[in-house]
């Protein structure tokens, strides 16, 4: 490995931003990205949100995707660090898109309105970072506004998600009586003016909080402060990088994003603390990112701008070595040697084309349905990596043909969409049915209008009495079998063979549960 590689491995932070719609996380994308200069980029995350609000129907989508696949991935300097931050759609597209896109990253942000604690979707999107230890920082948004007292978002966030907080800094006051922030990290004290930028250059260092400047500069809140301050002391954990590295820590930032206030204070301490790329375990081995041999993994498929050639994407990320553009690489899965000439990577402004990628970057390979989701690319050893999965959804159809004699286009549309990993697919045991299953809602109508436009497939959907599934297994044959014969009305095998069990309700499943301690139930399952 050459220094260099070493280097580029280094500043290289690719992470991923978890929120709650409304929570503000367009908002403190679009100032990131001024911070790190790339300012045609901020105003079409803009356009993205507007489109998306405007109609969620796939035509509209379709006239989005230009935006879209370019702002999937938003690549950024700061400092001297290269930051990769990766879309998790949290909107009405909410999809299987956004858990996996936390599998390629290293590590996440957390965005908290201060006026809501931690809401629904924040709490699936951390369990998927739990499963794999990320970690996450946390920025508490909104200061400008009324909300709830700052100790008691962070009770909440440490009861609600089971992990500890470390605030790094503390805002004085709230709404009409926000002053700032005192950055603990820093020892700084930021002063808010509302719509005007507060650079961290601009914080005046109060090393003592018994500095009198600070009674100057506050009023009477700056007692406020310190007693704040001190209870802090007393009451909240110290920053401790290693727990925050394992996942068990979440340092905590206050500021308002649209004022664009507390931000960079955050970004500062991001590029410092957030880890660079880690190693990623493969079904044989641990690959470690400095390793020479180029090596990757694909965590999203995503329909390409141009319809007419349905050539769709595939997201790769670098997990060791270095990608040179032309570059013959192995597809594992299929046992094919690839040159990867037109690959594309990421930039902020504009997709081009990729001359070299390091590990944590992510590129876009062109498709024709050849790749799937968890497909490994290497230039040497065979390898698969582990640790992408698919999650058990949420959301059930059933699918019916308007014309029968369709049916094998069909089954090819369903079969080859499912291996995109567009939705997932159960047969169930006991009739010929075609359900679907997909984490957020909007991803049925992707599925209908690309079975209508690629496949030619007229069909409907149909409502079917399935809240919940999890995938099952068990040690024991003779108590499957039992397990099987008394459940085969909620059984089903999914595309890859898993056999899943489908649950008209959470009650239901967990009644089931109850009554089969030795069956195991699972709420991911890893692609073949
Ligand atoms: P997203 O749905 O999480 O992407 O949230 P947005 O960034 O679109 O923000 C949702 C709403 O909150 C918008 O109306 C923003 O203008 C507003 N917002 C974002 N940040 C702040 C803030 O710091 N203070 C206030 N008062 N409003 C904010």
């Amino acid at each position: 490995m050459s220094k260099n590689h070493r280097k580029e491995v280094d500043r290289r932070r690719t992470f991923g931003i978890i929120s709650h719609p409304d929570a503000g996380k367009t908002t403190l994308t679009e100032k990131l990205l001024l911070f790190g200069g790339a300012i045609q980029m901020a105003g079409a995350v803009k356009a993205r949100k507007a489109a998306r609000h405007a109609t969620s129907d796939w035509m509209s989508m379709e006239q989005e995707r230009g935006i879209s696949v370019t702002s999937s991935v938003m690549k950024f300097n700061y400092n001297d660090y290269e930051v990769n931050l990766l879309d998790t759609p949290g909107h009405q597209d909410f999809s299987e898109d956004t858990y996996r896109v936390l599998t390629a990253v290293d590590s996440a942000l957390m965005v908290i309105d201060n006026a809501k604690g931690v809401e629904t979707q924040t709490r699936k999107l951390m369990e998927v970072c739990r499963m794999r230890n990320t970690p996450i920082m946390t920025f508490i948004n909104k200061l400008d506004r009324e909300g709830l007292e700052p100790l008691d978002i962070l009770a909440d966030i440490e009861e609600t998600l089971q992990v500890e907080c470390a605030p790094l800094s503390w805002p004085i006051g709230m709404g009409k009586r926000f002053k700032g922030t005192y950055n603990l990290y820093r020892k700084r004290l930021s002063l808010f003016t509302p719509g005007q930028e507060t650079r961290p250059q601009d914080a005046v260092v109060i090393d003592d909080l018994s500095d009198p400047r600070l009674d100057e500069l506050l009023g009477s809140q700056a007692d406020e402060l310190r007693e704040d301050i001190e209870l802090l002391e007393g009451a909240a954990n110290p920053f401790d990088p290693e727990h925050y590295l394992k996942g068990n820590q979440t340092p905590v930032f206050f500021g308002s994003a649209i004022n664009n206030f507390g931000v960079e204070e955050m970004l500062e301490a991001f590029v410092e603390q957030a880890p660079a790329p880690r190693p990623a375990q493969t079904l044989t081995r641990e690959v470690s990112p400095y390793e020479d041999p180029f090596s990757g993994f694909v965590f999203k498929i995503q329909a390409n701008m141009d319809p007419a050639h349905r050539d769709r994407i595939a997201f790769l990320r670098v997990c060791s070595g270095t990608f040179k553009r032309g570059m013959k690489v192995k597809h594992h899965r299929i046992g094919k040697d690839v040159t990867l000439a037109n690959a594309t990577i990421f930039m902020a402004q504009d997709r081009t084309n990729v001359e070299e990628a390091f590990p944590g970057d992510i590129i876009g390979i062109h498709n024709h349905g050849t790749i799937k989701i968890g497909d490994t690319f290497s230039d040497k050893e065979a390898l698969k990596f582990t640790g992408i999965p698919s999650f058990a959804p949420e959301h059930f159809r059933r699918v019916r043909l308007k014309n029968p004699l369709k049916t094998k286009q069909l089954e090819k549309g369903l079969k080859q969409l499912a291996e995109e990993g567009a939705v997932q697919l159960f047969r169930p045991l006991i009739n010929t049915d075609y359900i679907l299953g997909a984490v957020g809602v909007l991803q049925f109508d992707v599925i209908m209008s690309r079975l209508q436009t690629e496949y030619g497939v007229d069909a409907l959907y149909e409502g079917i009495d399935y809240a919940t599934a999890r995938w099952v297994e068990c040690d024991d044959d003779k108590k499957f079998e039992e397990f099987e014969k008394k459940n085969q009305a909620n059984l089903a095998k999914d595309s890859e063979g898993g056999l899943a069990f489908l649950a008209s309700s959470e009650w239901r499943l967990g009644h089931t549960i109850e009554q089969w301690p030795e069956i195991v139930f699972h709420k991911t399952r890893e692609h073949n």
